[in-house]
């Protein structure tokens, strides 16, 4: 609506537009044209700088999660778990081994199988609370991690995830699966996989008893 002075300094990185250096001025009074060229030059190393930042960001998170599912994936979990022994903050964990998921790839489709590990996955961020962590350590294997629950506790809160399982399959257009649990408290052992083997331990007996 009335004279200015601005300078416009496009900020791109790699060819994608990441906004604009925008300098104004007093009005009539337009930079000289070497004023012009420093914020150009500014204007190109803030991209750059941004640009790169935002690089590492996505880099950082694609290592720490699961792609098809978005949970944690096994390095962060041991990562946590670590830190847990490290602190001494007892905790309880589970671990979760979908039932008979090879025959719903078969009857289904393996995309099928994919919708129902990302069902199982969203079924367990929605039905654990804050401090807990979820992670999916491959395959149709997950884990939980309850920090400062006590064995009995936990087991009413995978009673919960069982209870929810059953009505994801039912509300969800995926078909119908259960999952066992192994679950252990952490002063069974001192480092994750000796936690976990005490886990697997129990897994495997909710696998013979009829999952
Ligand atoms: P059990 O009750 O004893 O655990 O039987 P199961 O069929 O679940 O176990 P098994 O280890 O025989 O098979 C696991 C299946 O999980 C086989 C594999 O094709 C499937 N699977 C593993 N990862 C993925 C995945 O990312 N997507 C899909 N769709 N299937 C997967
Ligand atoms: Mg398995
Ligand atoms: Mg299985």
């Amino acid at each position: 609506g009335g004279p200015v002075s601005a300078v416009c300094v496009p900020m791109t990185f790699n060819s994608q537009a990441l906004g604009v250096l925008h300098i104004t001025g007093p009005n009539h009074l337009p930079p000289d044209t070497r004023t012009r060229d420093q914020f150009i030059d500014l204007g190109a190393q803030t991209a750059t700088h941004i640009g790169t930042l935002r690089t590492l960001e996505v880099t950082r998170q694609q290592a720490s999660t699961d792609g098809l599912t978005g949970l944690a994936n096994r390095r962060v979990i041991e990562a946590r778990v670590g830190q847990l022994l490290a602190q001494v903050v007892p905790f309880v964990l589970v671990l979760a081994d979908l039932d008979r998921f090879k025959s719903i790839n078969d009857r289904f489709g393996h995309e099928v199988g994919d919708r129902a590990l990302q069902a199982f996955a969203a079924m367990l961020v929605d039905n654990v609370r804050g401090a807990d962590v979820v992670g999916r350590l491959g395959g149709e294997e997950f884990i939980i991690i309850y920090p400062e629950l006590s064995v009995a506790a936990a087991m009413e809160a995978i009673e919960r995830l069982r209870v929810a399982l059953s009505d994801t399959t039912r509300i969800d257009d995926i078909p119908t699966f259960t999952a066992s649990f192994g679950v252990t408290h952490s002063s069974v052992g001192s480092d994750f996989d000796a936690v976990v083997r005490v886990a697997d331990a129990g897994l495997l007996m909710a696998k013979d008893q009829g999952r």
